[in-house]
């Protein structure tokens, strides 16, 4: 989605929305992580597309110490009351709240092997506005008060990640420009408010609210996506892309000891991907190859130039562990120039490696209880054309085929 045209900003920016369902899951999954991507407006100079259209992963700038801000709304709903504490003093409340906020932020910023350290962040500053989230400040920000037209029935809550398909993109006169291509610009966290239904409560208060849901899960699930993450098919993920049941919280809770623990390792690796520390020696393996039809002329006729499985997820298993270590939401291929190939290609990134390392690789369709639609909102992340965007150079077009058929995979050994 394309929209925001602000002069004399350049623009268009890329708007992606990642709801949090309401969904009683009924089968165990297996599935991938997926990060965020955005393709470079190739209308502009290659000075502020970069001179390629292949899709760049979506991130925040930790370029500088602090640089990534957060601010919260203290505007909280009374009638009904939404936020459920244990502390109900009215200063007891904000400050379980900031806790809860500051922990959820503390899982993400402590996973080995990545930049996204606790010094990236700005400090978590307040903010008594109500409609707080606002993708154009700049600010990014998280809103327990705030309705908006993106809470469609069975929300819980959702992430607008707003980011740069040029170099030099500015929200406003004031808020610095892109340095690249992906760069998350604002990235707005908004709770269902004002829903009689609909409570969340801290983790001091869930035991005595079990009809609530647990704050703590939501939230750190939607920072997920506020620092690139899409959905994750992998059911004991976090960007897993529904809510866990009233009462329940995702995984284990964080500790002192392991202030990461309620990811799961393919919210790790995507992490590492993300924002992936160079003097990290031990995640460094990579598996890649092709998912292809038996048959190819079970490919679909169009778009033209498909000649893989698109989606697949790929998943690797620790045989140590029997544990999804990581997986990919696979299907296509890019080379600079560009655009993107729908190959089947797959690349299984930033795996730990070592002499008693092994991995069991297999790739399953996406049917469900996960679709292709909860993992990549919208295509164009990953291929624009002359259709989405008029004016787009023909070189640099594609179109992404319309999800792959239910599909059984057989897997080839290798040498
Ligand atoms: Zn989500």
């Amino acid at each position: 989605m394309n929209v925001n045209r602000r002069r004399p900003f350049r623009n268009p920016i890329s708007v992606a929305v990642a709801w949090l369902f309401l969904l009683q899951i009924t089968a165990a999954y297996t599935g991938a992580y997926d990060l965020g991507t955005t393709v470079a407006d190739m209308r502009h100079a290659a000075s502020a597309s970069g001179g390629t259209s292949c899709p760049q992963l979506t991130r925040s700038n930790i370029s500088t110490p602090g640089s990534i801000n957060r601010q919260w709304s203290t505007s909280l709903g009374t009638t009904p009351v939404t936020i459920l504490t244990a502390d109900q003093t009215p200063a007891g409340r904000l400050n379980e709240i900031a806790a809860v906020i500051q922990t959820s932020l503390s899982v993400w910023t402590n996973v080995s092997g990545t930049l996204l350290v606790p010094s990236t962040l700005g400090t978590l500053q307040q903010t008594s506005t109500a409609a707080a989230c606002s993708s154009s400040d700049g600010l990014n920000s998280i809103c327990f008060n705030q309705n908006d037209a993106g809470f469609a029935l069975g929300v819980l809550a959702f992430t607008r990640v707003v980011s740069a398909d040029s170099v030099g993109e500015q929200l406003s006169s004031t808020s610095a420009p892109s340095t690249f291509i992906g760069e998350i610009l604002d990235a707005d966290v908004l709770l269902l408010p004002g829903n009689s239904n609909t409570t969340f409560a801290t983790p001091a208060a869930l035991p005595s609210n079990p009809n609530a849901y647990d704050l703590e899960s939501i939230v750190t699930h939607e920072l997920g996506h506020s620092f690139g993450f899409n959905h994750s098919g992998e059911w004991s993920a976090m960007m897993f892309p529904f809510a866990p049941p009233p009462g329940q919280f995702t995984a284990a809770r964080p500790t002192t000891q392991s202030p990461d623990a309620p990811l799961s390792d393919d919210d790790r690796t995507g992490l590492r991907i993300l924002y992936p520390d160079p003097t990290d020696s031990a995640h460094i393996g990579a598996i890649s190859g092709r998912v292809l039809p038996a048959n190819p002329l079970a490919l679909p006729a169009a778009p033209a130039g498909v000649t893989g499985i698109f989606p697949a997820q790929v998943v690797a298993v620790d045989n140590a562990t029997g544990t999804v270590t990581a997986a990919v939401m696979a299907g296509w291929s890019c080379g600079d120039p560009g655009p993107a190939q729908f190959d089947g290609t797959f690349s299984l990134q930033r795996l730990m490696v070592g002499t008693s390392q092994s991995y069991e690789i297999y790739a399953e369709p996406l049917d469900g209880p996960v679709v292709l639609g909860n993992v990549i909102y919208n295509l164009t992340s990953l291929c624009r054309n002359s259709t989405t965007d008029p004016g787009w150079p023909a070189q640099y077009a594609c179109t992404a085929p319309p999800s792959a058929a239910p599909f059984s995979a057989r897997i080839q050994p290798g040498p």
